[in-house]
């Protein structure tokens, strides 16, 4: 892949229950500043995206936030980012943000923050993107998640090498590390296409 100079960071809308998410967004949000790269998010001052804005831009990091219309209405926006680009739907922020971006890292979050990374892996599973993807696993968050994934595995739902495109950790600069070297796998998406 072309070098790193830009991480996409989907989060939590809320702070979650256990101060230690909010801690780790700030550090993270501090470490992609201090390595001089861009973070790219949602664009929210709300819950852990408007830690990790905050804590990017305090370390004099560059942050761009790209927001849909329908929730500029609602005055999420976060007023104090290098740039915010408001975009017509969800689908375009979508596109945007992949766009702007040289990996895309989730760290604990909702529905919202699985269905962007879950996206951005999946293009990524079909070719469409070499770009790295993962999870930030604050406390143990998702390791549930990980354990699904090998049972998707174990089922032939989910082949290993696609299973080890989405790189899992809790330590943030050991990631960013792996983001920088990472190598896409070369396999094909379709598991027994020969017995068709
Ligand atoms: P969730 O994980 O459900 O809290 O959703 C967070 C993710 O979905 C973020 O990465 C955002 O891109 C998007 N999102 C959800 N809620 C909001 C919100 N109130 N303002 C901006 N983006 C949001």
């Amino acid at each position: 892949m072309r070098g790193l100079s830009s991480v996409c960071v989907f989060c939590g809308a809320n702070f979650g229950a256990d101060p230690a998410y909010a801690e780790a967004a700030a550090n993270f949000g501090q470490l992609v500043a201090d390595r001089g790269l861009r973070l790219v998010y949602g664009g929210a001052n709300v819950g852990l995206m408007g830690v990790i804005a905050d804590a990017a831009l305090a370390s004099g990091g560059e942050v761009i936030g790209v927001l849909p219309e329908a929730l500029v209405a609602r005055e999420i926006g976060h007023p104090g980012i290098t740039r915010l680009e408001v975009v017509p739907d969800m689908h375009t922020r979508k596109a945007r943000m992949a766009e702007l971006s040289d990996a895309f890292v989730a760290l604990p979050g909702g529905i919202g923050t699985m269905e962007e990374i879950f996206e951005v892996w999946t293009w990524g599973q079909l070719g469409f993107h070499s770009k790295p993807v993962g999870l930030l696993n604050v406390g143990g968050y998702y390791d549930l998640l990980a354990g699904f994934f090998e049972r998707a595995v174990r089922d032939q739902f989910l082949q290993q090498p696609h299973r080890d495109m989405l790189l899992v950790g809790s330590d943030s600069a050991a990631l960013l590390d792996a983001f920088a070297t990472y190598q896409p796998p070369t396999v094909e998406k379709w598991i027994g296409r020969a017995q068709l």
